[in-house]
């Protein structure tokens, strides 16, 4: 009967949802016990059966079981208690499930595994997933999954949960989000040698004919959803990500968020630290501890946001930003062989050892740490750097919290209170000298929710360095009184539907001023269209 087909499709089950009337005209008499009960009580229900779990992947797998069988209660739950979900959905916890995701692989489509042995025929493969109105895609190839490594197609696990991300923090619908794992095989021996390993047995694919399904992928999804559907790179390697960002971004609708979206949320946290330290981004002078994906998408993006502000080309613009690297100080000197994304940072300068000697001879304002290296940021580094600084900025953001460059605890100690803090995983106030200190967590949900809700309103055509510009300026504009009264520089968490909505209006208002919009006219009022388009889970 119809009934059971409709108990059987997730988004449009209700569970005991369904109101006496519905029952009578669905077929769905019989099939259900008599109660009814509100989305509301389900979800009440849910959260608490999930609290009941004893593991945080049982939670885990938990949710994303009640993703398959009753989509709308999964995004209540994930939006009315983002919060406290968010961990079980997404990191920390989504690393563990795609270390076990062969083992905790639930025989029920998420997402598309387009492998090596489909190469050629990835156009008409997308045709096999159900929806055909898709609008934003985040893919993986699994190379670099987290701070975990290689996890192949196991990495699937963060293309399902950051999607699940856009819809509850910015509420991108459901059914027009894809999640996608490009499985060209993996290096990770325990997996080749797994016999329950669900990916190809094969090493990667690297070199033009890595690059070239990456391509077919990339031009099959354009091909079938359109110019506008927004392209997510995330988690790719290192000798992948930039190439591919730098290839593809001026072709196609995509950015990469652990290259960009971290850069606009760091930009972000020194944009709103000036309020603190009256210092604005082109008069500071930047150490970065670390210059991998995160640090050179931040300096990057911190070097276009001085050439905004004061007219300087970019190369001016860069020579305020240095790095230092698991070899030292980058300069001039190591440009020979000097990975690619680093050279734009290698500056003139005499080459140092190590972050101390870095300090005192750069003798920055702010230090910014992405780096994994725990513990970095010592006593003598952040007294040094108060010594030189009435208010030094300083930002730990290797996660997690056990590779943290310091705590907050030792960032306020050691500055006595003037550090402008901030992490990239979460940590509780601090009491010191009588004062409450928040430290704000970096957390890139403050942004990529919103450029794809952005993205998927005004049907975006290309997503560029302006845009995570004027992402970042939203963001650190979103910071309330009482946060930065308490040294923090980011909005509260809870918040973040508000503040993604204030990301998509700023960023959609840049596409329509920059002919980068495919849903014409232009609203009239951008914030109540866009507020409009968002997803608000509901019977
Ligand atoms: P990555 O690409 O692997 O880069 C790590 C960088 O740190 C590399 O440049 C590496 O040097 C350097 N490094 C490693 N050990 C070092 C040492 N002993 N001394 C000096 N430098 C050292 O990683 P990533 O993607 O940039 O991420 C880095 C960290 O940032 C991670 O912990 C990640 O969790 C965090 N992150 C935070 C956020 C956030 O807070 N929102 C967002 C993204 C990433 P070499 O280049 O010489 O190898
Ligand atoms: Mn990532």
């Amino acid at each position: 009967g119809n009934g059971y087909r409709v108990l059987k499709t997730p988004s449009l089950n209700k569970g005991l949802g369904f109101t006496s009337a519905e029952r009578e005209t669905m077929g769905l008499k019989g099939l259900l016990p008599p109660a009814t009960l509100t989305l509301e009580a389900q979800v009440e229900l849910t959260v608490q059966e999930m609290r009941r779990k004893s593991t945080p992947l049982e939670k885990y797998v938990f949710l994303q079981s009640l993703q398959d069988v009753h989509s709308t209660l999964y995004y209540a739950v994930l939006s009315r208690h983002t919060y406290e979900v968010m961990p079980f959905v997404y990191t920390p916890v989504v690393g563990e499930a795609c270390q076990k995701f062969s083992q905790i692989y639930r025989h029920t489509p998420q997402g598309l595994y387009l492998s090596l042995q489909d190469r050629g025929q990835l156009r008409s493969i997308l045709d096999n997933w159900p929806v055909d109105d898709i609008r934003a895609i985040v893919f993986t190839d699994g190379e670099r999954i987290l701070g975990l490594g290689d996890q192949g197609i196991d990495g699937m696990g963060i293309p399902i949960g950051k999607l699940a991300l856009y819809t509850a923090c910015a509420g991108v619908h459901p059914s027009h989000c894809l999640p996608v794992t490009l499985d060209v095989g993996t290096n990770n021996q325990a997996k080749l040698d797994d016999p329950y390993y669900i990916g190809l047995k094969h090493r990667r694919l690297t070199g033009p004919e890595y690059d070239a399904f990456v391509g077919e992928f990339m031009e099959a999804a354009v091909d079938k959803y359109g110019e506008s559907v927004m392209l997510q790179f995330e988690d790719f390697g290192n000798n992948n990500a930039f190439r591919l960002l730098h290839h593809w971004q001026e072709k196609v609708c995509c950015f990469n968020d652990d290259i960009q979206g971290t850069a606009a949320v760091a930009l972000a946290g020194i944009l709103a630290s000036t309020a603190l330290t009256g210092i604005r981004v082109e008069t500071h002078r930047f150490l970065f501890m670390g210059a991998g994906e995160a640090g050179a998408g931040i300096a990057e993006l911190i070097a276009y946001a001085i050439k905004v502000e004061t007219g300087k080309t970019i190369e001016e613009c860069r020579k305020q930003i240095f790095m230092v690297d698991s070899k030292g100080l980058v300069c001039l000197s190591r440009l020979e062989g000097l990975q690619h994304h680093k050279r734009d940072f290698a500056h003139d300068v005499e080459h140092v050892p190590d972050l101390l000697s870095a300090v005192k001879a750069i003798k920055p304002t702010a230090l910014i740490g992405v780096s994994t290296l725990a513990k970095s940021f010592n006593e003598t580094i952040i007294r040094e750097m108060s010594a030189m600084n009435k208010r030094p900025v300083i930002f730990a953001l290797s996660n997690p919290t056990s590779k943290a460059e310091c705590t907050p605890e030792e960032a306020y100690k050691w500055s006595n209170g003037m550090a402008v803090f901030a992490s990239g995983s979460p940590f509780e106030p601090v009491e010191f000298n009588g004062k409450t200190y928040i430290p704000g967590q970096g957390n890139n949900a403050y942004i990529f929710p919103g450029i794809g809700l952005a993205a998927v309103a005004c049907g975006a055509t290309r997503i560029t360095d302006l845009d995570m510009y004027i992402a970042a300026k939203a963001l650190a504009d979103a910071v309330p009184e009482d946060r930065l009264e308490a040294s923090c520089i980011y909005p509260h968490l809870e918040n973040i539907r508000e503040v993604s909505l204030k990301v998509a209006v700023a960023v959609a208002a840049n596409k329509y001023a920059t002919g980068q919009a495919s849903v014409l006219p232009k609203p009239t009022d951008l914030e109540s269209y866009v507020r409009s388009v968002m997803y608000e889970p509901g019977y």
